[in-house]
């Protein structure tokens, strides 16, 4: 087979391969897209529909910058395509108020003044010492029309996107890069790899991420006017926090946002047994105890953790600049999909990174 030459390949079609291919052809770049699967899977780390978005964000008050750009980009998206991405129905943060969680949320509201509120929503049955926080620029994203929304985009600016091309090793070729699948082989100048819970198989170097399993539930409940905004809740043992969605076509979403089981991403157990439903019905039914809730269905998807939880955005070492790398986007990484999108592009086109994702880098894990 001969070579086609393109200005970047970018590996792995998920939630960020498919915003830098997006960003990348928007900036007159030649782009070549490979993905393993088909262009949003349920094999991977963006399957279950929906995604949180809020900017109280209690992970690190770092992340607010990027979200500004990111609430600003989603706002771009929708307006240019004429979709609706993001549902704003506000979130709900429901938990110990000297926890790490409301903490947070009140520490980043605070330095990027956020709007945050203490309230009180008598739907909600919460244990007596944990107090309600109401985020209202906050809501989910429909992670499907996301996807066709950067694939009509993406091929609008002709960037070649194809599917059931699993990329088995790649090179540097002189100044270039040479990308292996199968059956073809492709040049380019650059080289993006955003292959999420795969992303070892195509790095040498050794980094600390570990891919765990991760369940979610809807529910149906029997009174169709009950609707509620998006909700957080501690674990009471302090494992992570319980999550929630307003009512969808799906009905009601529920997921445990912790570490998971570890798991191979060739070998993720797909089967949600029984017991994990009961329990998610159970945290759902205690905390809106109005309802009934009936099992809808289930689905399982992938975390891929780095050692601290926060993002790893940077040039791979060796390699000169030449071949951009993201991952380890622990279970928090959608939200940012159109900054991320758009930083990748700047760090391929400029080749640096760009000051406020610096916190992002690999060096981070040497001091
Ligand atoms: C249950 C669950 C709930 C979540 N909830 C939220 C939330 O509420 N809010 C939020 O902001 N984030 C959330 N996230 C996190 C978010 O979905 C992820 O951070 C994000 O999808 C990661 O994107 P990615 O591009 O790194 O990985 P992916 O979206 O998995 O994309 C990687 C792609 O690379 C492809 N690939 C891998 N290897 C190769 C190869 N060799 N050749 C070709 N293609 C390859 C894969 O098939 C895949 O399509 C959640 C995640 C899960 C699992």
């Amino acid at each position: 087979m001969g070579e086609t030459k393109f200005d970047v390949i970018v590996v792995g079609l998920g939630s960020m391969g498919m915003a830098a291919a997006h960003y990348l052809a928007a900036s007159g770049k030649k782009v070549l897209g490979l993905e393993q699967f088909g262009i949003c899977n349920d094999r991977s780390s963006h399957s279950g529909e929906t995604r949180l978005i809020r900017k109280s964000y209690f992970e690190h008050p770092s992340y607010v910058p990027l979200l500004e750009q990111a609430y600003h980009n989603w706002d771009l998206l929708e307006s240019r395509s004429n979709e609706t991405l993001f549902h704003k129905t506000g979130i709900a943060y429901i938990g110990d108020p000297n926890g790490s969680i409301l903490s947070g949320v009140l520490e980043a509201s605070r330095q990027f003044d956020v709007p945050v509120t203490r309230r009180n929503m008598d739907f909600i049955d919460k244990p007596k010492d944990y107090e309600i926080l109401f985020e209202p620029n906050a809501g989910y994203l429909n992670v499907p029309k996301t996807f066709e929304v950067l694939k009509r985009s993406c091929l609008k600016l002709e960037a070649t996107l194809l599917k059931n091309q699993k990329v088995l090793s790649w090179e540097s070729v002189g100044d270039c890069v040479e990308v292996s699948t199968e059956n073809n082989r492709y040049l380019a100048e650059k080289l993006v790899l955003t292959a999420g819970s795969w992303i070892r198989e195509l790095i040498p170097q050794k980094i600390d991420l570990s891919i765990t399993r991760q369940v979610l539930a809807w529910f149906q409940n029997s009174d169709s006017s009950f609707d509620i905004p998006c909700w957080s809740l501690d674990h009471p043992e302090g494992k992570g926090i319980y999550y929630g969605f307003s009512r969808s076509d799906s009905g009601f979403k529920i997921g445990h946002h912790f570490r998971g089981e570890s798991t191979h991403p060739d070998k993720l157990n797909r089967e949600v047994n029984e017991e994990e439903i009961v329990h998610l019905k159970e945290v759902l039914q205690r905390l809106f105890p109005s309802q009934e809730f009936v099992f809808e269905k289930s689905a399982t998807c992938m975390y891929t953790n780095s050692k601290d939880d926060h993002f790893i955005l940077d040039f791979l070492p060796g390699t000169n600049q030449n071949v951009v790398f993201a991952a380890g986007f622990s279970g928090h990484g959608f939200k940012f999909v159109p900054v991320i999108g758009e930083i990748i592009s700047d760090m391929v086109v400029r080749e640096n990174i760009p000051v406020n994702a610096s916190f992002l880098n690999l060096d981070r894990f040497k001091r």
